[in-house]
């Protein structure tokens, strides 16, 4: 079985047995359903491409080789106007199911948790690949930025008299490090 890539892939999959029939499943989900970033992010509707390869190694190890692709629309923090990163990454997962399995698992393994004992959950991958891989202060190019060449101070216009105080990168900056305490 090999998913169309334009198939939407379940919140769960059964990832114990995919490994063992080394399946490779290709689809996608939208970003709409990754909640840690709904925050953020202003294409909601987009859809975000996977290819994920499961099997056994020959240590008897399972894992699953995921790569991922994005294109998020979030706001640029110097000019608050809209701004697209693409989001390119690839991790090599183990599965456990009990956290000190972790301490077992050979490098390159990161570990992932199932649930049930046997289901990865697909939206949380996805959303840790994205929050790993997005910038800290997203941010234009200077070049293209319209408020680079303005000083910090200056206030683009954005058409609405309120600008948001609150950063929704705060959030997420809390995020990341929590990830980071956990994988240490
Ligand atoms: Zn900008």
């Amino acid at each position: 079985m090999l998913l169309n890539k334009s198939v939407q892939l379940p919140e769960k999959m059964d990832c114990l047995r995919l490994a063992e029939q080394g399946m490779t499943v290709q689809g996608q989900i939208s970003l709409n359903q990754i909640q840690s970033i709904s925050d953020m992010i202003l294409n909601p509707k987009e859809e975000i491409q996977i290819s994920l390869s499961f099997g056994r190694d020959a240590q008897g190890f399972c894992f699953v080789n995921g790569k991922l692709n994005a294109s998020l629309v979030v706001t640029c923090q110097r000019c608050l106007q809209p701004l697209r990163l693409s989001i390119e990454s690839e991790c090599i997962l183990s599965p456990i199911t009990k956290p000190f399995e972790a301490e077992a698992l050979p490098m390159p393994y990161e570990p992932i948790m199932l649930e049930g004992g046997r289901w990865l959950n697909t939206y949380a991958l996805v959303s840790e690949e994205i929050l790993l891989n997005l910038p800290y202060v997203p941010k234009h190019e200077e070049a293209c930025c319209q408020a680079a060449e303005g000083e910090d101070e200056q206030t683009v216009s954005t058409g609405e008299g309120d600008q948001k105080s609150v950063n929704p990168f705060h959030d997420l900056a809390d995020k990341l490090n929590k990830a980071t305490t956990e994988k240490s």
